[in-house]
């Protein structure tokens, strides 16, 4: 067996988080209402303004994280460290700078790191939300944290 690698397992029901630039907020909230039937069989939260602003205008439970700006990216970030969010919509703005743009690369990296699914645009969500994977348990591979710790421990 490879102990380099751990199998975690993302279950049926997901930990979506749900996240928008303020460009792009409006665009987010029409996607969860086109997918509310579907939404609405996992469990959802999201950085603060947008979190409220989907439970306000579709009526879906969203637990709400610190607005973007405020740290709630990093949150968001921490969730997927601890194994509590497994699920990323985040339609970002490529087109407004943002004051927190170091927190929105941190989150991109860790969900690569952690091989979450994440997207980044409608697309790409839309792909997501129709995929079979939807129904199922997804099992993915990640690096053995605590295997690297303990050789970075005992070799630096
Ligand atoms: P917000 O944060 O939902 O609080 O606006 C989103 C972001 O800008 O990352």
């Amino acid at each position: 067996m490879n102990q380099d690698f751990i199998t975690l397992t993302i279950g049926k029901q997901k930990n979506i988080a749900l996240i928008a630039h303020d460009n792009k907020k409006a665009d987010l909230i029409t996607w969860c209402n086109d997918h509310k039937e579907i939404l609405s069989t996992h469990f959802l939260c999201g950085t603060g303004t947008t979190a409220r602003m989907i439970t306000d205008k579709t009526g879906l439970p969203v637990k709400g994280y610190n607005s973007g700006p405020l740290g709630g990216d990093q949150q968001i970030g921490a969730k997927i460290v601890e194994g509590k969010i497994d699920f990323v919509i985040f339609f970002s703005d490529p087109l407004t700078s943002q004051p927190h743009d170091p927190d929105v690369k941190a989150l991109l990296r860790i969900a690569q790191v952690y091989d979450i699914p994440i997207a980044n645009n409608k697309a790409t969500a839309d792909f997501m939300i129709k995929s079979s994977c939807m129904n199922e348990e997804y099992e993915h591979c990640i690096i053995n944290f605590h295997k690297n710790i303990k050789e970075r421990s005992e070799t630096l």
